[in-house]
């Protein structure tokens, strides 16, 4: 296995989808690929924790 060159959906940029992650997504039974950069999936999670908070109040 090798480092993968995968491109952000979300602001289209490189990222690399390195092995210890596609080793991971193996064990986890993932067969898709990564569509998003770390930093996009981590404005996802923000985003929805936020509003998660917010439907709770
Ligand atoms: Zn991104």
């Amino acid at each position: 296995m090798e480092d993968k060159t995968l491109i952000c959906q979300d602001c289209g940029k490189e990222f690399i989808f390195t092995v210890g992650e596609q080793e991971f997504y193996k064990a986890k039974g993932f067969d898709n690929e990564p569509k998003r950069c770390k930093e996009c999936r981590e404005k996802r999670k923000a985003a929805r924790r936020a509003k998660e908070e917010a439907a709770a109040e």
